[in-house]
């Protein structure tokens, strides 16, 4: 029987004047882009927690933590290679990863495709086996005036039992 483990990640961050809006280590055509000491990929960094989260690795924060100079504009592609080194250094694989957005703009859907070769690249996954979702908040809070994205994802990982001797 293989080992099955669940993970959730949660990320938000501001949406500001110029900033490239980064977003699964794609770029998005955008006036705005996210604040943040890294790029500011709020969709890495909410898979980042979820694959931690599924390890009992921590958060993002904890292994690369926004005081340290050296993640200071760094793309959070970085993080999320480190994040896959982690999680199979436990002997872990990935099964799936389920991603929601929250923004109220630029549309999403027409990046999806990028957005989606993009996390199975980096994650090294089968493409049919990353899911992406988009909404809004309807016009409320800081995310439905554009003042922010928010990203909910969930993530799968599984491990065989050690052998026993
Ligand atoms: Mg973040």
């Amino acid at each position: 029987m293989q080992n099955f483990r669940i993970g959730f990640g949660y990320d938000l961050h501001r949406l500001v004047s110029g900033r490239p809006l980064m977003l699964g280590g794609v770029h998005i055509p955008s006036d705005k882009g996210l604040a943040g000491h890294s790029d500011a990929d709020a969709l890495l960094h909410a898979v980042c927690d979820a694959l931690l989260g599924a390890a009992a690795l921590r958060d993002i924060g904890f292994h690369f933590p926004d005081t340290d100079p050296q993640w200071k504009g760094a793309p959070s592609k970085v993080f999320a290679v480190k994040t896959l080194e982690l999680v199979r250094e436990k002997a872990f694989e990935i099964g799936n990863i389920d991603a929601t957005i929250i923004a109220e703009a630029p549309k999403l859907n027409p990046h999806f495709p990028r957005m989606l070769a993009s996390l199975a690249l980096l994650f090294d996954m089968n493409p049919g086996d990353v899911s992406l979702k988009a909404t809004t908040n309807e016009g409320l809070d800081a995310t439905g005036r554009g003042e922010a994205i928010a990203v909910h994802a969930v993530a799968l990982i599984y491990r065989k039992p050690k052998e026993t001797e």
